[in-house]
C-alpha cells in the first residue's frame, strides 16, 4: 500500500499508561488532552473510580478514548508488547541514575526514525507519582521543566504537554518523504490480540453465550482463530470498538 502516512497513525503506536490515578475527573481530562493531540491508547493501572459520570463529563467529547481504555491490574500487562519505555516525574530524581529528557527531547528521539517503536509513557498518581520500582521499568524519565518551587502539574496537564511535543514531531516525520506507508501496517502484537480476546470474553460472557465456569476450550478455539486471521492493529481496534459499541447498547459494563 502507498497511501501516506498520517501523524495519528504514527501517534497510534504510543500508549498513555496512567498508574493508579485517583480522580475520575483527572482520566477524562487526560483522554480530551490525547485527543485534542491526535493520541488514542489510554491503558490505566488500578484507576480507584472507573468508569466514573466524572471522567466522562471532563473527556468532553473524548469518550471514545475512554471507551476503548484497557484496564489492568499490574503495570507489566499495561506494559506487554511495549519496546521503549518512558516514565515521567515532576522531579528531577538525582538519585537515579537514568537519562533525564525535556518533552520536546523525547518527542524527537521518538519520532526519530520510520520505524516508530511501540512505547509507552507512563503517568503517576496524583498523591506521590511513580514509585522507584515502576520508575526502574523505564529506560529514561521525561521532565517537564517547570518551576522549581513549584515543579509538580496536574496530572492532565502533564500528559497535555507532553502529548503536545509529541504531536508537533509526529507531523514533522508524517511530512517528511522518506516516511513509508510501511510503518503502519504492521501486525498486531500478541498483547492487543489477548486484550481483545479478554474484551470478546467479557462481553460473551455478559449476553450469557460463555459460563464463566467453563470457558477453557471455547476461548482457545477463538484465539486459534484469530491467531489464524493475523490481524493488524488497526483491524483489533476496529473489533474492540464493536464490542465496546455492542457492551454500551445492551447497558452492559464496557471496555
Ligand atoms: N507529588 C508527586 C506529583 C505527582 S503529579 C511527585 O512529586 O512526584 C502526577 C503526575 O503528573 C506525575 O507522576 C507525572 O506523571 C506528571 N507530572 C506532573 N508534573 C510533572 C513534570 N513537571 N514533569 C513531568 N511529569 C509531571
Amino acid at each position: 500500500m502507498s497511501h501516506p502516512v498520517r501523524e495519528n497513525d504514527l501517534l497510534a503506536r504510543l500508549r498513555v499508561v496512567l498508574v493508579e490515578p485517583s480522580h475520575p475527573g483527572n482520566i477524562g481530562a487526560v483522554a480530551r488532552a490525547m485527543k485534542n493531540m491526535g493520541l488514542s491508547r489510554l491503558a490505566l493501572v488500578n484507576p480507584h473510580r472507573f468508569p466514573h459520570p466524572e471522567a466522562m463529563a471532563r473527556a468532553s467529547g473524548a469518550d471514545d478514548i475512554l471507551a476503548s481504555a484497557e484496564l489492568y491490574t499490574t503495570l507489566p500487562e499495561a506494559l506487554a508488547g511495549a519496546t521503549r519505555i518512558y516514565g515521567t516525574s515532576a522531579r528531577h530524581q538525582r538519585t537515579i541514575p537514568w537519562p533525564i529528557v525535556t518533552p520536546r527531547g523525547a518527542a524527537s528521539a521518538i519520532f526519530a526514525s520510520t520505524s516508530v517503536a511501540e512505547t509507552a509513557l507512563l503517568f503517576g498518581r496524583e498523591s506521590v507519582g511513580l514509585s522507584n520500582e515502576e520508575l526502574e521499568q523505564c529506560h529514561t524519565l521525561i521532565n517537564i521543566p517547570a518551576n522549581p518551587d513549584y515543579s509538580s502539574l496536574n496530572l492532565a496537564q502533564a500528559v497535555q504537554i507532553i502529548s503536545y511535543e509529541l504531536r508537533l514531531a509526529a507531523l514533522e516525520l508524517a511530512a517528511s518523504p522518506t516516511v513509508s506507508a510501511r510503518v503502519i501496517d504492521e501486525a498486531a502484537t500478541a498483547a492487543e490480540v489477548n486484550g481483545y480476546l479478554d474484551h470478546l470474553q467479557r462481553l460473551l460472557i455478559q449476553v450469557g453465550f460463555l459460563d464463566p465456569h467453563n470457558p477453557r476450550l471455547l476461548l482457545r478455539r477463538l484465539s486459534r482463530l484469530y491467531q489464524r486471521a493475523a490481524l493488524e492493529r488497526t483491524e483489533v481496534h476496529i473489533l474492540r470498538g464493536i464490542l465496546t459499541e455492542v457492551q454500551k447498547r445492551l447497558g452492559f459494563p464496557h471496555g
